[in-house]
This record gives structure tokens, C-alpha cells and sequence, in this order.
């Protein structure tokens, strides 16, 4: 059972992408209740489940409370945009890069459409600032983004940054009509 139907919308996506395997180490952005890391550390192995595949790992952040799950390592309370959170999460990782990042973050709704997006894009800057701590080389970065003008501006930053960049909609997303993902390829590491 799922902690939320978000579950399905990132089991869509990898179906589709397979950017999560076994051994594979995530890092999940906004990661409250908890649904998307309870699909990333079935499909990394990160309980080991599975005696004969390797084990990955999974660290979630939120500013909320996330209840514990076997296999995840949770920073719980914690702003994503804080450079001392990011160390946490290096530290986690035990000084080893992660091999993809999850963002399924989205800020409190302000009711002002400008201001909710400006704080959405911020959001995003720090997932990229993020991944130029931890990320590895060749890595993963799937981000939520609301369709509209400034989704090409952060389409050309992430272009910037990896080989192949593409938006992404699960048709699980359908009902929440501006929201689409970006999901980025093949990190260049500089
Ligand atoms: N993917 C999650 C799941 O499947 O359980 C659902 C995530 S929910 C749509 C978005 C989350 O982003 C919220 O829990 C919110 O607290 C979190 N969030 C927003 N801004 C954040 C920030 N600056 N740092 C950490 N988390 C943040």
C-alpha cells in the first residue's frame, strides 16, 4: 500500500524511462508522505530484498514530517534550499554521489499565480544546485514543473547541464492539468 497515489505517477515514469534499478542511489525531493520513496527503494533494492541483485539506497527530504521507512534515510523538517540540508544529504550519502534525483516538489499555494511560480522555479534552482553537489556523472534528474512560459526557461537550464532533457506527463497526472515533469538524462559532471 502506498502512502499516497503520487506512487503511481513515478511508477508510470520509470516504467517508461527505467531511470531506477537495483543499486541505484536516489535522492527524493520533497519527499512527504512518502509515497515516491516507497516506490524508488522497491525498484532500487534499497532493503535488499532481493539477495541476488545489488542494493541501492534512498534519502528523502521534506519541510514536513516523513514517518520511517525501511531502506529510505529521511531528513524530515528540512528546507531543500538550506546549503546546510545539502551537506546533510552529502554527508548521507556518505561522501558518494547519487545517481538520480526525484523532485516532486511544489510550493504552498500562495492563490497569487506569479508568486507561486517564482517559488516553484526557485524550488528548482535548488534541485539543480543540488545535483551539481551530488549528482553523478551520467545521472538522472526528474523535476515537477508547471507548463507555461517559464518551464522553456528551465528546460534551457537543464539543457545546459545534460545530454537529453524531456517533458514528461503521466497520464496519472491528468486532473492536475499545468503539472508536467522534466526529466533530464546523462549529467555532464563538470
Ligand atoms: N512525492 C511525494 C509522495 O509521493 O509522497 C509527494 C510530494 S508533495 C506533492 C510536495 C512536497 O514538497 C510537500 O510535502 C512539501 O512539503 C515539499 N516541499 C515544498 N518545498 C520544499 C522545500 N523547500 N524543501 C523540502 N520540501 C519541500
Amino acid at each position: 500500500n502506498y502512502r499516497c497515489r503520487s506512487a503511481f505517477k513515478l511508477l508510470e515514469i520509470n516504467e517508461k524511462h527505467k531511470f531506477l534499478r537495483p543499486g541505484v542511489k536516489v535522492v527524493d525531493c520533497g519527499a512527504a508522505p512518502g509515497a515516491w520513496s516507497q516506490v524508488a527503494v522497491h525498484q532500487v533494492n534499497a532493503t535488499g530484498a532481493n539477495p541476488e541483485a545489488p542494493v541501492g539506497f534512498v534519502v528523502g527530504v521534506d519541510l514536513l514530517h516523513i514517518s520511517p521507512l525501511p531502506g529510505a534515510a529521511f531528513l524530515s523538517r528540512s528546507d531543500i534550499l538550506e546549503p546546510d540540508v545539502q551537506a546533510r544529504i552529502q554527508r548521507l550519502l556518505l561522501g558518494g554521489e547519487a545517481h538520480v534525483i526525484v523532485s516532486d516538489m511544489a510550493p504552498n499555494a500562495s492563490g497569487i499565480r506569479e508568486l507561486d511560480q517564482e517559488r516553484l522555479v526557485e524550488l528548482c534552482r535548488g534541485v539543480l544546485c543540488l545535483a551539481e553537489k551530488v549528482l553523478c556523472a551520467g545521472g538522472t534528474l526528474l523535476c515537477k514543473f508547471w507548463d507555461g512560459a517559464e518551464s522553456n526557461l528551465l528546460r534551457n537550464r537543464l539543457t545546459e547541464a545534460f545530454r537529453d532533457v524531456k517533458t514528461v506527463k503521466p497520464l496519472a497526472s491528468r486532473k492536475e492539468s499545468s503539472e508536467i515533469y522534466l526529466l533530464a538524462k546523462h549529467y555532464y559532471k563538470h
